[in-house]
């Protein structure tokens, strides 16, 4: 048997066009086949001590990378009862569960838990469907996940198309717009929309916006779902997006950074009143390794680690930190390349010209170390969702990268 250590890049790579995907290995080739072996706090370390910065990882790591205290619960219950008959009673459950509504909007108390952000999607959905909601409406640019019922809400051509047909009655109405959602809605509508646009490239809605999608909502008999999987916890600098404007929706939906970076889970949760069909029939939606104790584990050590570690607040102090700071150093090296940036938290957006230029300055970050990701949605803004335990050593890293990278596509471009 060998280990992933006895591989070098060139083996993995081979494995990886062999077997996983050769457009990945194409990706993984351009941005030099490097290796990814270990993890700690923002730190990812590759093949021969190469060590990276990690402002990426597609918004899951907030608590930072192993953190120990999610790595040992997930550890002692591993070595205990890592997987439920699903017969019995399985405290786990019931304690990630009671967590996870400690730290809800007042009256979403009610918890479904699966193990994607799509999975969460497809279960609010379902929840919808069961009170009469056939219809969907979610936001141009907005990301959802991509199965079959997530795909249908993602709004983008380039993830549809091949796919089609996708669930039927489902409309799009542009991001941020009070009055188109007043035209498309009806009482047999479930509305799913971000509070922030991740994937779409980091678009923060006008003031108002989210408090007139829920009174939109009420006014017709609508259920209203706020996907929280990229914002949720602490990302924006708040608990919730939903804080920026006090809205509770029907449902939130909760995944990437309840894993704690270590086991994948996330969350639909839902008030008394929308949830009553599963709280009914608990085998009206199910599957198999749903709130498996090992992720139970992981989710109520995440929500306590960023209570304990108060990560909220630190979120928006190096939030606020690092958009003047990146603001700045864009105005001064390359302002012509760049059309604005933006940010909530630690959700910040740089949008290029075009993605070229965008990724150009990807390649040219990691060159010096430091991750960050495009967005699915729109490829010319790329992403930093920084851990919230970054060091002032790891903020001198990722300024003097930054600054650097950005004179360097100056000159490119
Ligand atoms: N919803 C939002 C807002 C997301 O950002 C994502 C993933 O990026 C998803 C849903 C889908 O989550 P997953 O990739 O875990 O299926």
């Amino acid at each position: 048997m060998t280990t992933q250590l006895d591989h070098p890049a060139a083996a993995v790579l081979d494995l990886y066009r062999r077997h996983l995907s050769k457009g990945r290995a194409r990706l993984a080739e351009m941005t030099g086949g490097q290796l990814e072996l270990s993890s700690h706090g923002a730190h990812v370390f590759g093949a021969e001590g190469r060590r990276y910065l990690d402002c990426g990882g597609y918004g899951v790591f907030l608590v930072g990378h192993t953190h120990p205290a999610v790595v040992e619960a997930v550890v002692t219950q591993a070595r205990t009862n890592p997987m439920s008959t699903r017969l019995l009673l399985e405290p786990t459950a019931a304690w990630a569960a009671e967590a996870l509504t400690g730290i809800t909007p007042e009256g979403l108390d009610r918890v479904h838990f699966v193990n994607s952000g799509a999975e969460a999607t497809e279960a609010a959905i379902k929840l919808a469907r069961a009170h009469g909601k056939t219809r969907l409406i979610s936001a141009a640019g907005g990301y959802h996940g991509k199965t079959m019922g997530a795909l249908s809400l993602t709004a983008k051509e380039l993830y549809q198309a091949p796919f089609r047909p996708l669930l039927p009655d489902v409309t799009h109405v542009p991001y941020g717009n009070a009055a188109a959602l007043s035209e498309a809605i009806g009482p047999d509508a479930c509305v799913v929309v971000e509070p922030v646009q991740g994937e779409g490239g980091v678009i923060i809605p006008p003031r108002g916006y989210l408090t007139d999608v829920q009174r939109i909502c009420h006014q017709n008999g609508a259920f209203f779902v706020l996907d929280e999987i990229q914002t949720g916890l602490g990302r924006l600098g708040q608990w919730w997006g939903a804080d920026r404007e006090g809205v509770t929706p029907d449902i939130m939906l909760v995944g990437k950074g309840l894993s704690g970076g270590v086991v994948p889970v996330a969350a639909m949760v839902a008030t008394a009143a929308a949830y009553a069909p599963f709280n009914r029939d608990p085998f009206l939606h199910t599957s198999t390794f749903a709130a498996s104790p090992i992720a139970m584990a992981a989710a109520r050590a995440a929500v306590e680690t960023i209570d304990r570690e108060n990560l909220v607040q630190r979120a928006a102090d190096l939030g606020e930190l690092l958009y003047g700071e990146l603001s700045r150093i864009v105005a001064g090296r390359c302002p012509d390349l760049v059309t604005e940036v933006r940010g909530a938290g630690l959700l910040i957006g740089l949008e290029l010209r075009d993605e070229h230029v965008a990724g150009a300055f990807v390649l040219e970050l990691l060159d010096r170390g430091v991750l960050v990701n495009h967005s699915l949605n729109a490829h010319k803004v790329i992403r930093l969702t920084p851990p919230a335990v970054l060091t002032d050593t790891d903020l001198t890293w990722l300024l003097t990268a930054f600054d650097d990278a950005a004179t360097t596509v100056k000159g490119l471009f």
